[in-house]
């Protein structure tokens, strides 16, 4: 077989969309730091000197610990500035690296005690949302996430407000936390709303557990899009009803090495998955956790996957066209890639 050449375009020019990001996992480290002084937050070692943190999520202790790390750091985020502060300078990385399109991912329920419930959360988080995004030029969406580890009831409570938002900054309705301890199928009523109300149906499935997940998200939620989603590759029939339906797999290799879903970066089957012909965004899913954002996503394809530069031009039409940008946002971004392959 012939071998591939490895192209050397700067991969922070070529446009893409960033459809996997968490809200406080979106945090730089450096403002972490900051904040964390300011409000006498004490962070632990792995959050300061011995940062990024080494983790290992395949087993439930390790997840407890990722999780517990994440809430400690989302406890910095204290008034409407912080939240201001995040998303301003996460929409400026994100322009920085060529991603023109943001969808970045929040459970408003992690932060409604601090500031006033869920909906002026919801309504805090748009603002600035909208405000970063016009002062970067990076188009913002947002998707309302549920946590499958509380009450269908509850996923069902937030879908009814993201709905209210539909057309207004929220753009989809996500479901994340441990797969092993929440089933897909259980919320099925809080995707209902969702789809009907007009969002994406985005949950996370196929990190953790195998392809049954998968297929609970995609038969019972009717994912448009699926958060990870890699493991998908070990059923083959399963990936081909992907394919058919056009689903977009929000793959993040960084992630899956450091919470050890893979051994290494040459592990994330974003080859085979692409080679079938599913739809990939690459993604960062928690740079403040991961230490590493979108444009080294694409790095590692290039580098462990050999990658060309026109199959990564491919990985970048793929995110614009899974997302819910707008026609004027996801053309120009198109020929923008055109351009970049030129
Ligand atoms: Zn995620």
């Amino acid at each position: 077989m012939e071998a591939r050449t490895v192209g050397d375009r700067p991969i922070s020019e070529l446009p893409k969309a960033h459809l996997h990001l968490h809200f406080t996992g979106s945090m730089r480290h450096t403002t972490l730091v900051e904040l964390a002084a300011e409000h006498g937050v004490h962070l632990p070692d792995a959050l300061v000197e011995d940062w990024p943190p080494r983790l290992r999520a395949t087993d439930e202790r390790g997840w407890f610990r990722f999780q517990r790390l994440y809430d400690i750091a989302r406890s910095v985020l204290q008034t409407p500035d912080d939240l201001r502060r995040l998303l301003r300078e996460t929409a400026e990385d994100e322009a920085a690296e060529g991603s023109g399109w943001l969808e970045i991912q929040v459970d408003p329920s992690g932060y409604a005690a601090r500031f006033g419930g869920l909906t002026p959360t919801v309504e805090l988080v748009l603002d600035a949302a909208r405000e970063a995004g016009a002062a970067a030029g990076v188009g913002i969406g947002v998707v309302i996430a549920a946590n499958r580890i509380r009450h269908p009831l509850d996923a069902k409570t937030l879908a009814r407000l993201a709905v209210r938002y539909a057309g207004r900054g929220v753009v989809g309705f996500g479901l994340s936390n441990d797969e092993r301890r929440g089933r897909a199928y259980d919320f099925e009523g809080a995707f209902r709303i969702a789809r009907h109300g007009g969002l994406l149906s985005d949950p996370h499935g196929g990190e953790l557990l195998g392809p049954a997940s998968v297929r609970e998200c995609l038969e019972t939620l009717k994912a448009d899009r699926i958060g990870h989603g890699v493991r998908a590759v070990e059923d083959p029939r399963l990936l081909e009803s992907i394919v058919e339906r056009g689903v977009t797999l929000e793959v993040c290799p960084a992630s899956n090495v450091s919470l050890g879903v893979a051994a290494t970066a040459a592990d994330v089957p974003v080859r085979t998955l692409y080679e079938a012909g599913a739809s990939i965004a690459l993604g960062a899913d928690d740079p403040l956790l991961f230490g590493s954002r979108l444009a080294r996503q694409y790095e590692l394809v290039r580098a462990e996957h050999g990658f060309a530069d026109a199959e990564l031009a491919e990985l970048a039409r793929q995110s614009i066209n899974g997302s819910a940008a707008p026609d004027d946002v996801r053309k120009r971004l198109l020929t923008g890639v055109d351009t970049w392959l030129d």
